[in-house]
């Protein structure tokens, strides 16, 4: 395919939300990791050195040939659209044309660069190009480099030293620059990066098939095995998604296993770019608000890819907000998507199956059908979507100490805890039907505060004066009302919170203490329930629900996989 970088008509450029978008050195960065993303590149080498007030980007990317060089850095010089119609079209990162003419204003620029034809031994020169402030070449010279684009950027804002004075100190450019790379990382796992500061490396990350793979690269503390993935195809066509099919893909941090003090690894990407979006990032957020702990936020990366259709990029110049049009439906794709992620039908096999070899020897040393060792749906890890979760198959065993549930599973050994779990399953019962139900023999309440009768009627509940600081409750919560204890929890229902509160509050009380005794026909019960709750994983409070002992790492400990020949000397 042969590239033109030309000027856009100036209908086009009238459309376009113009601005100064090179503000700092990290907005230079970003420019130009973008011009290398749209250039097919690989791999990407990131250099800052502050002092000099110096960026420069290498990758190994689609190259320009002379031509090219001389037109890039003019104004509104482009080869990513050139009609008014292709606006709503946009594949690429960039498009306005205006980057690289808007570093030449500000800098020393000059770009290295030479086509990469894909063919090995092919011809093709190296350029070595110099632009003025206008952005016109000004310096050309033949030069031997790989196939590819260096941009090298000197002298940031050297003739403006009020806007040097604006910009925030080296470290914070650094930290501003790592998180960009970051963030465009997930966006972009088949690429790798490097980032060098003062020409040492500090920085890096490598490329791999999926976002689900980078997170762990970006996020201290955060495993592979604490992830999970949810891939959704969605009705309309989009041309930046791999099967042309507008998709959503999510990584989400188990609830179970990791969480953050502050919402910085709530992260939206469209189309590419990773974008802030208030609405979507609440979405997220409030889908997890009674499945992560109290004050604490989810891990979570949702990559949008959509018509380009239904982005308006206009809303910020430097493209980092957008609007979407359909705001609503997306919110509900990506509320589907987290409970998707979240179901436990994603545990019925080990991420990484048992070697081969061992599966052998397993096979040969027990009996027929004890353990499954591999995903016997060849499937995609859960993904299937359908809620038919006899594919999980616990079967209640015995109880611990009158508070875990043993369960056998194809796939080893899980311990529940009897009573958040039923926790989990009354809450979303009562999420999904809060009942009140009039109480045929009326419940005295003693010394109700004002606040606490306000409270009470706040959540509906009817209360009148029964006497001297004495009331009357008409009314109760559905699963209380038969409950002995119904007037404490009520007492406890008017001492404040919103209607969630309430919720999570009588969902405690009303579920199976520890230290109960359980039948097995009982406890098959709750894990009967259990399973289909919608997060399954935690409590309303954020406690893990139960922990599983899969069999790959109890053969591993046991070490099954020894040879018996072997231990028996033979
Ligand atoms: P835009 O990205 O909006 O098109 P820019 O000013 O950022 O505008 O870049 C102008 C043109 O220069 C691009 O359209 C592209 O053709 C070319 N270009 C810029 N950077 C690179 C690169 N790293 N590799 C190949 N081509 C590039
Ligand atoms: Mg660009």
């Amino acid at each position: 395919m042969t590239v033109k970088i030309q000027p856009l008509p100036p209908e086009v450029i009238n459309l376009i939300a113009a601005g100064e978008v090179i503000d700092s050195p990290a907005a230079a960065v970003r420019e130009l990791v973008e011009n290398s993303l749209d250039a097919g590149a690989t791999r990407i080498v990131i250099s800052i050195v502050p002092e000099k007030w110096q960026v420069q980007v290498a990758d190994n990317g689609r190259g320009m040939n002379l031509a090219n060089l001389q037109q890039a850095a003019l104004a509104h010089s482009t080869s990513k659209i050139s009609h008014l119609k292709d606006l709503s079209q946009i594949t690429s990162l960039g498009f306005r044309g205006e980057a690289l003419h808007s570093i030449a204003h500000v800098s020393e620029l000059e770009i290295f660069s030479r086509p990469n034809t894909g063919m090995p031994l092919a011809d093709s020169e190296g350029w070595r190009v110099v632009y003025n402030q206008e952005g016109e070449a000004i310096e050309e010279e033949t030069v031997a480099i790989a196939p590819g684009t260096v941009v090298k950027v000197s002298n940031l804002f050297g003739r403006w030293p009020l806007r040097r004075q604006g910009i925030p100190s080296a470290a914070q450019q650094l930290r501003r620059v790592q998180l960009l790379v970051q963030q465009v990382a997930l966006c972009h796992p088949e690429v790798t990066w490097q980032v060098r500061q003062d020409n040492k490396p500090w920085l890096q990350i490598s490329r791999s098939s999926t976002a689900k793979k980078i997170l762990p690269q970006l996020v201290r503390g955060v495993r592979f095995s604490d992830l999970e993935e949810v891939r959704m195809e969605i009705g309309g066509e989009s041309p930046t998604s791999p099967k042309g099919k507008q998709s959503l893909e999510l990584v989400l941090g188990l609830p179970d296993r990791c969480h953050r003090g502050r919402a910085d690894w709530v992260k939206v990407g469209i189309n590419g770019r990773t974008i802030r979006s208030p609405e979507l990032e609440q979405t997220i957020i409030s889908a997890l608000a009674r499945t992560c702990p109290r004050d604490r936020y989810p891990i979570c990366f949702i990559h949008l890819r959509i018509s380009p259709h239904q982005i308006d990029w206009n809303r910020h110049p430097a493209k980092t907000e957008i609007y979407l049009h359909d705001l609503s439906y997306w919110q509900e794709q990506i509320k589907g998507a987290i409970d998707k992620a979240l179901e436990l039908g994603a545990e019925t096999m080990p991420e990484s199956p048992l070697p081969e070899r061992v599966e052998k020897l397993l096979k040969a040393s027990e009996k027929k059908g004890v353990y499954n060792t591999r995903k016997s749906d060849g499937g995609d890890g859960g993904n299937s979507g359908d809620r038919d979760l006899g594919l999980i198959e616990l079967k209640a065993i015995a109880q611990l100490h009158q508070t875990y549930i043993v369960a056998e599973h194809p796939n080893g050994i899980w311990l529940i805890e009897q009573h958040i779990a039923h926790e989990r399953i009354l809450y979303e019962q009562l999420c999904d039907a809060w009942q009140l139900v009039s109480l045929e023999t009326p419940i005295i309440l003693s010394n109700l505060s004002l606040a606490q009768l306000e409270q009470l009627e706040r959540l509906e509940l009817e209360v009148d004066s029964f006497g001297e600081q004495l009331w009357a409750a008409r009314n109760a919560p559905l699963i209380l009302a038969k409950r002995d204890d119904c007037s404490d929890a009520l007492i406890e229902l008017s001492k404040g919170g919103d209607l969630e509160a309430a919720k999570v509050a009588t969902a405690c009380r009303s579920a199976i203490r520890n230290g109960t005794p359980l039948t097995v026909p009982e406890m098959q019960d709750i894990l009967e329930q259990w399973q289909i709750t919608r997060h399954p994983r935690t409590c309303p409070h954020g406690r893990p629900i139960f922990l599983k002992l899969e069999e790959s790492s109890l053969a591993r400990f046991f070490r099954r996989h020894w040879v018996i020949g072997k231990s028996h000397g033979i």
